[in-house]
């Protein structure tokens, strides 16, 4: 199937398209040059000039970085390999006392400290919210997921890395 103009996949990232709009392209089949041109409005955005290779999250991406392959914030910032957990390299926030866990879940909605705990991660660059997890107190920090890249790129994209 033919590409989507490169402004409607920016509005649709953006949250800009009308539902009528945005839901056949939900419920259709994937245009042949999306994620490519995802990447570029992406690699647009951002002001430095790494490959971005696979968005992981809404501030955070895997881009190439000579022969290495690391996570980078979209402010520059760099976490390392991406098959180390970026978190370890964050800024964290523990909620895990009734006071801090209020000004989240207010009155009778918040959780019993003692069961769970919420972990706030930060970028040390920009201070942007890259994730939270909840999770009981002590539990390691969760490492959300190593992408296959090489697959992706091979069976997915029928494209070399
Ligand atoms: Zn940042």
């Amino acid at each position: 199937m033919a590409s989507y103009p490169k402004d409607v996949i920016r509005d649709l990232i953006d949250g800009k398209l009308p539902w009528q709009t945005t839901k056949p392209i939900m419920s259709d089949f994937k245009d042949e040059r999306r994620f490519e041109i995802y990447l570029e409005i992406l690699q647009e955005r951002v002001p430095w000039k790494e490959r971005i290779l696979l968005p992981v999250g809404e501030h955070l991406y895997i881009v190439e970085k000579g022969a290495a392959r690391i996570v980078k914030c979209d402010c520059g910032h760099e976490f390392g390999p991406y098959t180390e957990n970026w978190k370890l390299e964050a800024l964290v926030y523990v909620r895990d006392d009734e006071r801090s866990l209020d000004e989240i879940y207010p009155g009778a909605r918040k959780c019993d400290p003692g069961w769970m705990e919420l972990r706030e991660y930060y970028c040390p660059g920009c201070k942007a919210q890259l994730e939270v997890e909840a999770v009981t107190p002590g539990y390691p920090v969760v490492f959300d997921f190593v992408p296959d890249l090489e697959g992706f790129y091979r069976d997915w994209l029928k494209k070399p890395l």
